[in-house]
């Protein structure tokens, strides 16, 4: 795109704003689609967006050590709700059983019970955050085995269970698992093919496989510079976000099969980023028709897949 009849610091400037990108999916050529500068990292970061399967990426990507410095969690305790409670509502029981990740887990367990006629003997929580999930599935079947893995904590949150928090790749991929959850940690991922192994070491053709993701056309992304709101950009920390045909397209290329897609009401718009317990009051009622109505037309924020391994 630069011209040869420009002059050194022009040239300059604009290779910088203009970066040649290719989707990493289809290959197809990438249109700038949104940029945020942010103070906290002192750079701008670029959206771009696949011309041909709507795959969305950011520039620059963050590196190891910036993007596990915000991920500090704090773990859970066994048989008990989440330890930071801002507001009755948003962890009672009735909200975890409608929007909550527990909803979630059950529904895999039950997948995988309607699939094999049987229960799953080992769980993965790839990306297993606070613990919660892990927490979820031993409350469920306590008899299974339950890994996790996290980078950003010390894996020792769980101690006397039959859960254990891994922090090293080549641990996990020891063994293959029954279930295998991701809630939002493709988005994170920068390097797509090197994932993709190691999906193909834990899993096989048994597995079921459960991702919960951003939705690259979904309702906020179409509305993003109007409502000049990225929250589920959630910038710059999500590095790919997937559209149905980029999702479909991954998954073939490296032999996986994505076998449904559902469009997830629960985190209904900004209320899950807001922590202010009298704005998500509030909002709580016209975000979730909204909600449905997204859900309807296909534009909810995240959706949920499971997917299959073909072959060995
Ligand atoms: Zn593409």
């Amino acid at each position: 795109m630069t011209s040869k009849t420009k002059n050194k610091k022009s040239a300059k400037v604009a290779s910088k704003q203009i970066t040649k990108l290719h989707c990493p999916v289809c290959k197809g050529s990438m249109t700038f689609f949104y940029g945020v500068e942010s103070q906290k990292f002192g750079r701008t970061f670029r959206y771009f967006r696949c011309d041909n399967c709507r795959h969305i990426i950011v520039d620059p990507i963050l590196s190891e050590k910036e993007l596990f410095e915000d991920y500090d969690y704090e773990p859970v305790k066994i048989g008990g709700a989440q330890k930071k409670v801002s507001g009755l509502i948003f962890h009672s029981p009735l909200y975890h059983f409608f929007f909550g990740s527990k909803r979630f887990v059950k529904a895999v367990i039950t997948k995988y019970r309607q699939r094999y006629h049987k229960d799953p003997k080992t769980y993965l929580d790839f990306g297993s955050g606070n613990g919660l999930n892990l927490a979820y599935f031993h409350e469920l079947l306590p008899a299974a085995t339950c890994i996790g893995y996290e980078r950003a904590t010390d894996g020792k949150r769980f101690p006397n269970t039959s859960i254990r928090v891994l922090q090293d790749l080549t641990e996990v991929k020891k063994r293959k698992y029954d279930i295998i959850t991701l809630f939002h940690v493709l988005e994170h991922i920068a390097d797509l093919e090197g994932f993709a192994k190691v999906l193909r070491a834990i899993a096989d053709e048994h597995t079921v496989l459960y991702f919960q993701i951003p939705y690259a056309d979904s309702l906020d992304m179409k509305l993003i510079h109007q409502l000049k709101s990225d929250f589920t950009l959630h910038t710059p920390y999500h590095t790919n976000i997937f559209s149905l045909q980029s999702l479909k397209q991954y998954f073939q290329d490296h032999g996986f099969e994505v076998t449904s897609v559902n469009w997830e009401v629960y985190q209904i718009g900004s209320i899950v980023m807001n922590q202010n317990i009298v704005v998500k009051t509030v909002l709580f009622l016209p975000l979730l028709v909204l909600g449905y109505i997204n859900k309807l037309t296909k534009t909810t924020p995240y959706i949920s897949l499971y997917v299959k391994k073909i072959g060995a």
